[in-house]
């Protein structure tokens, strides 16, 4: 016998998309039972097949044209189910440890489906009241997990791209004043921006993009421990000062990219103080690692910036995409982004997210950073980024004991070493090509996924940790994987 509801939807109009709740929890259940097994099997499969362009390219018929007509929504979703379980990199298995891209929760999964189900605009506050509150209280308890102010103002966006041009863009308005959004920054004079020379690439694209030129940045040497030279970055301030530039901002690394380091932020917060500059943090990667008690004085430097960005989708263990903007002052994301166009009915009494960045329609990014900060609670992240940390500095420890390898950096989650047989000793030229090359067997041979750094010159291998998954069996196992397929090589 039909249900109610059913009896309704086929009463209705009959659109190729709509499904009847039966056929809907059909292939739902499907699916979801499909995702569980890969969920518990992750760990036996390879980290990734290893499959050319070529092959995977075949696999989707790829000259095949648009179908002309539609085809059951089962069947559509349990091939799409095939196609990505037998052929996809798995960034949540546990061996898994290259560049900082994390294993996602899977209660992540769960509440991004109810998020597209419900499909709430978190563009206005009207068009998705509650969506919108959950929004801002995800924003709360990030920046109370970082020691970040809590009346801070800040969105979700859609990494850490997106979340350092936030802290760009309102360091731009704020310090070079309203007119830089009317009359573009031709008319303000040499804007100049500071960073250490390990900072991620988002500067370049965000001086790029918004009108300043990649000659707008001023690259400070970093120390030998990676950390931006004050004394430096002092010199090169005074210099452009006195020939009439226009310094605004100073962006400080909580965990390079390449290798962890954090760089000395209290410092570099009073610096900006003192010169009336914007000194935003981007804490992409590390920021989060703020909520562990006692790991870094540094680290907790980061309350004093005037802009954070950290991203949820790295070691909050979101599914992608999820970044998070945090700015001390909210009327500076206003002064950045706001405009009120007349077909727009939305009351200026509320929050409404489209006023406060970049974006128009906005999905629901918050739910499944929301259900994991309660699944796993305060103590429960604090747990995990102390797992990860300690497990980089086990495999940091086990590397440098290890005949056959060096063991070059160390910092938060990420460790840096290289394969250096006897023979090839003081080789630089030789051991960058023989670590490059093993660096791609390894990846190819779906036994564990690393990735690189250039260190001092040095071709590195780079292990990352961001994973709630990786144990320390798996670290043990590590060096003697890779030392086997050197051995292998020479
Ligand atoms: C990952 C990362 C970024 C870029 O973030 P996406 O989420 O990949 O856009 C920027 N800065 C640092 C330090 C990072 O680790």
């Amino acid at each position: 016998m039909k249900s109610q509801v059913e009896t309704q939807t086929l009463r209705g109009r009959n659109s190729p998309l709509e499904m009847t709740p039966e056929a809907f929890r059909t292939a739902g259940y499907a699916m979801v039972d499909r995702i569980a097994d890969l969920l518990w099997s992750i760990c036996d499969r390879p980290v990734t097949p290893g499959e050319s362009a070529g092959a995977v390219r075949d696999l989707l018929d790829h000259d095949r044209p648009l179908p002309e007509s539609g085809a059951g929504a089962e069947a559509v979703l349990d091939r799409a189910a095939d196609l990505l379980i037998e052929h996809s990199l798995f960034n949540g298995h546990p061996r898994f440890l290259g560049y900082v891209t994390s294993s996602a929760a899977p209660i992540g999964a769960l509440a991004d489906l109810l998020a597209a189900a419900v499909n709430p605009n978190v563009g206005a506050w009207r068009l998705a009241p509650i969506a919108t509150e959950i929004e801002a209280q995800t924003i709360r308890w990030i920046a109370e997990f970082i020691g970040y102010p809590r009346k801070c103002g800040g969105l979700l966006v859609s990494g850490g791209n997106m979340a350092n041009f936030i802290g760009f863009l309102a360091a731009r308005a704020a310090k070079a004043g309203p007119a830089v959004r009317s009359e573009g920054v031709a008319n303000i004079g040499r804007l100049r921006c500071y960073c250490s020379a390990e900072t991620h690439t988002w500067i370049q694209k965000a001086a790029d993009l918004f009108g300043l030129g990649t000659a707008a940045i001023r690259w400070i040497p970093s120390d030998v421990n990676q950390h931006l030279a004050l004394a430096a970055l002092e010199a090169q301030f005074k210099e452009d000062v006195d020939s009439g530039d226009r310094p605004f901002l100073v962006v400080g690394n909580a965990g390079t990219v390449s290798t962890g380091a954090v760089d000395p932020l209290r410092r570099i917060a009073e610096f900006c103080r003192a010169r009336d500059l914007w000194f935003h943090v981007d804490g992409a990667y590390g920021g989060l690692a703020a909520g562990v008690p006692g790991l870094s004085e540094d680290l907790s430097a980061l309350g004093e910036a005037d802009s954070v960005a950290v991203d949820p989708h790295k070691w909050l263990y979101a599914p992608l995409e999820a970044g998070c903007a945090l700015v001390r002052n909210p009327q500076h994301l206003l002064d950045a982004f706001s405009y009120h166009p007349s077909y727009y009915n939305f009351s200026t009494e509320t929050l409404n997210y489209f006023d406060f960045g970049p974006q128009n329609s906005r999905g629901f990014r918050a739910l499944k950073i929301w259900v994991a900060l309660q699944q796993a609670g305060r103590s429960g992240y604090v747990e995990m980024l102390t797992e990860d940390i300690r497990l980089s500095r086990l495999l940091f420890r086990l590397i440098d004991e290890h005949p056959h390898f060096e063991a070059l950096t160390q910092g938060l989650s990420i460790a840096t070493f290289r394969y250096t047989p006897e023979h090839l000793r003081g080789d630089d030229e030789r051991l960058n090509a023989l670590n490059q090359e093993l660096l791609n067997r390894l990846e190819s041979s779906g036994r564990a996924f690393l990735s690189n750094a250039i260190i001092g010159g040095k071709y590195a291998l780079r292990a990352c940790i961001v994973n709630f998954r990786t144990s320390e069996a798996d670290i043990r196992a590590l060096p003697g994987i890779i030392a086997r397929i050197g051995e292998s090589m020479v």
